[in-house]
């Protein structure tokens, strides 16, 4: 039997070949330790991880130095969010990733948790009421990595900044996706495996002057933010997978969005009682999120052999129910257990969207029979 399609890249990519083949010199010969600059083993590493932040400041137009490396963004996203503390206030949003808003609850910090509007989207004059005297870090995500909503982030950017207010983004879905702005952000989550890179490495933007608490103590490596020896060959890695995307990223946006909006129209003409997730416009490129009446979404992933699917639902994190996403939007609870959230990248084609459309089909019809019996 042939693997199945691979349909799930919110949740990972596979590591691009020319990634890993310009990470392999960092596991073996270039293997200094970046903060050994006494000696040219060390300096050599370090001036690779020079250049690479270089890179990657340079595709977020931000300056090297406001590139701190960590292992993710779940890590990211706690750093950024523990600049609050218990006397101040976080204004986030009900979509976020689960890392920004357990982070934000454990900053000890009062929590005001925005409800976006039926398509994903948190509007700026929304945010603006929410803010008060003690208001400290505003998170909200570039894009949602559910439902695909793109967020306006200079607008809601904009209002912190009119504040005086820290603004902190979660981009890890929509970096290296769709351009982004981040003129008026002061904190940005990334992470590579998001964008045919390899896991375990990504990267908080911290503004120039921003005082941060460590999450850990130790070297003081990275700004003092992030101590521990860096993790060489993954941004060597990082840098090439983002390399990639600046070169790559325009064009693949377009034939995903083409493929997506042919694969959303055709699965609401060729099966019954089915809803789209999330918006059309202004949303990730290869997402879409679909619920069908009458069908246990894990039962029908389950059933779909010939593809890696998700649900739209929390339960491929060990959690049972309707996904707190979908439930933000006001999508009803059965609708939401029989949602499932379709991935696309860069190795999909046009002949997998027919057959997935054919058992998709098949499959609900023959489910829907099943449950009816
Ligand atoms: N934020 C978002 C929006 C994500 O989709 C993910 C990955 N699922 C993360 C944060 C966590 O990233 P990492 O796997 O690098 O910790």
């Amino acid at each position: 039997m042939q693997p199945p399609v691979y349909l799930d890249h919110h949740a990972t990519t596979p590591c691009d070949p020319r990634v890993v083949e310009k990470m392999l010199p960092f596991f073996t010969d270039v293997f200094g330790n970046p903060a050994s600059i006494v000696h040219e083993h060390g300096r050599a590493a370090s001036r690779a991880v020079e250049d690479a932040r270089i890179v990657i400041a340079r595709f977020f137009g931000v300056a090297p130095p406001e590139i701190v490396f960590t292992a993710g963004a779940t890590e990211s996203n706690n750093i950024a969010l523990r600049i609050a503390g218990r006397n101040d206030h976080i204004i986030t949003s009900a979509i976020e990733h689960k890392s920004v808003l357990a982070a934000a609850s454990e900053s000890g910090a009062e929590l005001t948790i925005l409800r976006p509007d039926r398509d994903g989207f948190i509007a700026p004059d929304a945010l603006r009421l929410a803010i008060r005297s003690h208001t400290k870090v505003i998170s909200i995500e570039a894009a949602n990595g559910e439902i695909g909503t793109l967020q306006d982030i200079p607008a809601l950017a904009a209002v912190a900044r009119e504040r005086g207010i820290l603004f902190h983004s979660d981009i890890t879905q929509a970096a290296g996706k769709v351009p982004l702005d981040l003129r008026n952000v002061d904190l940005a989550s990334f992470s590579a495996h998001k964008i045919y890179g390899p896991k375990g490495i990504g990267g908080l933007l911290v503004r120039r002057g921003i005082k941060v608490h460590p999450l850990i103590a130790g070297g003081g490596q990275e700004r003092n933010i992030r101590s521990g020896t860096v993790n060489v060959p993954g941004v060597i890695g990082m840098a090439a997978a983002i390399q990639l995307r600046a070169a790559e990223m325009a064009e693949e946006a377009v034939r995903l969005t083409a493929m997506r909006n042919e694969l959303w129209d055709r699965i609401v003409a060729e099966i019954a009682e089915v809803s789209v997730n999330g918006p059309r416009a202004l949303r990730l490129p290869g997402n879409l999120n679909v619920s069908f009446e009458r069908i246990e979404a894990e039962s029908l992933i389950l059933a779909m052999r010939r593809f890696s699917l998700s649900t739209g639902s929390a339960c491929s994190s060990g959690e049972r129910g309707p996904s707190r996403v979908l439930t933000a939007i006001g999508v009803g609870e059965a609708a939401a257990m029989g949602s499932i959230r379709i991935g696309l990248g860069k190795s999909n084609t046009a002949e997998q969207m027919a057959m997935l459309v054919d058992d998709l089909a098949r499959t609900v019809t023959k489910l829907r029979q099943i449950s009816a019996a």
